[in-house]
């Protein structure tokens, strides 16, 4: 096994979901009655995935969806499969999905889905059996108007397509606006597939300027080179940021020069890892967070940073392209050593923008241009930043108290607005 391979967590980032929560609403100094309202999560569904697998054996597998909110508008977030999700990890995730979408102020709650599985370990038909059986019994939760999935950690636009036909089979009539992050002959947006990393290069842009740190020439370290992280870095590159590591599942790699990205995406494409590519060496996972580098991105799960490595951590800006990659613990090395973090509601928000677009678009039956998605994916990251950076200054509360202070005052303000039904 590598050094790199995956870790159970230990920390519960339900836990850290939950703890950040209380912290942001002591500082709103939000209503008891309210908090009740708004902190747990609306609906959960756990279920059960038989799949017949390719040796005509069947497994079960374990799989989950759920409703955090849906205060301002049908509830929105990702499926992952991955060995190591929770139904805690599944809450905590729909959790940040309803202050992500109030963050970046789109009319969506939160909510998240996922099967505990290894696809890499599945032929493409056990993965289609296995999408199409979860999304059944996930199907009378989710439709356009109610909660719709989009990609996350191993799911892809195909896997996208595969809830999207199962879902329409069942209606009887095609039902594109139930799923984001389609292939874009299935009514996908164009600008989807790399808005996460968009949104995150516009948030970094932000940073250095507000911090007065030149982009060209910036260091970035990258850990996680996967949809989010190696679009991320590809913008950095272009910018003249050089990438001096990155890393994925299998290794980490480095070049004091930095990385020549688009080639590092094409090799992970070919060989489906980073490992043994040319002109870079290898370092340990622990190197590349340590990395001494203006922006530091975690792009792969939870807990990437701790309370054992956040002071060695050498960036001055950590943009969080993964969701909950530091730890509430952590959160407080980093804040006392001075280092600015893009907490991961505004950070990586880019991905459900884009999704919100898509699903617009789908509804509308009009589709815009690349260029178009682009400049309001833009205008919405901005403007987001410059409302949390201002809470940020004018309350001295770290960018993560911030960004989740304006997240939950517009969802308490949703719930004060509509009332407690009966
Ligand atoms: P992905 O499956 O495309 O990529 C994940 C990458 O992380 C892979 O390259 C994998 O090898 C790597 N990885 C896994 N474990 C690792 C480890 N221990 N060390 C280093 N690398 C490791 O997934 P993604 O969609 O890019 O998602 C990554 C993160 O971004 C997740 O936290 C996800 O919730 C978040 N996110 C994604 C989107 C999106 O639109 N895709 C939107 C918002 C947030």
């Amino acid at each position: 096994m590598s050094t790199t391979a995956i870790q159970k967590p230990v920390i519960n980032p339900y836990e850290a979901a939950l703890e950040n929560f209380d912290l942001a609403a002591d500082a709103l100094e939000l209503d008891e009655n309210v908090r009740a309202m708004i902190k747990y999560p609306e609906r959960i569904l756990s279920v059960s995935v038989p799949v017949r697998m390719d040796g005509g054996n069947i497994v079960r597998f374990e799989g989950y969806r759920v409703q955090h909110s849906t205060s301002r508008g049908p509830s929105k977030g990702g499926i992952r499969f991955h060995p190591n999700v929770t139904l805690d990890e599944v809450k905590a995730l729909a959790t940040w999905m309803t202050w992500k979408c109030a963050v970046v102020n789109i009319p969506f709650g939160g909510a998240k889905g996922g099967v505990t599985c290894n696809p890499k370990r599945m032929s493409m038909g056990e993965l289609e059996r296995l999408t199409r059986r979860y999304a059944s019994a996930i199907l009378p939760m989710i439709g356009p108007e109610r909660d719709i999935p989009a990609p996350d950690v191993y799911t892809t636009p195909q896997i996208m397509a595969w809830i999207m036909d199962t879902f329409s089979m069942n209606m009887g009539y095609p039902v594109m606006g139930v799923v984001t992050g389609k292939p874009i002959s299935l009514g996908g947006s164009l600008g989807r597939n790399e808005a996460t990393g968009r949104g995150c290069y516009y948030t970094v842009l932000s940073s250095c300027r507000h911090l007065n740190i030149p982009v060209k020439g910036a260091r970035v370290a990258v850990q996680g080179f996967g949809n989010a992280g190696s679009l991320a870095a590809n913008l950095l590159h272009t910018a003249e940021a050089p990438v001096i590591a990155a890393s994925d599942s299998t290794a980490a790699i480095y070049n004091r020069h930095g990385l020549d990205i688009p080639a590092l995406i094409q090799y992970k494409e070919r060989t489906g890892s980073l490992r043994g590519f040319p002109e870079a060496e290898t370092i340990s996972p622990e190197e590349l967070l340590a990395m001494d580098c203006e922006i530091l991105i975690p792009a792969a799960l939870e807990n990437a940073i701790t309370e054992e490595n956040a002071s060695a951590v050498g960036a001055r800006i950590v943009a969080e392209a993964a969701n909950g990659p530091v730890t509430p613990e952590a959160d407080r090395i980093l804040d006392r050593k001075g280092v600015f973090l893009i907490p991961d509601i505004l950070c990586n928000a880019g991905g459900v923008t884009v999704s919100y677009f898509e699903w617009v678009q789908d509804e509308n039956h009009l589709f815009w241009d690349e260029q178009d998605v682009n400049s309001r994916l833009e205008k919405v990251m901005t403007r987001a930043f410059n409302d949390v950076l201002k809470i940020h200054l004018e309350r001295k509360a770290s960018m993560r108290l911030a960004a989740n202070m304006l997240g939950i005052s517009r969802v308490a303000d949703a719930n004060r607005i509509r009332g407690l039904y009966p």
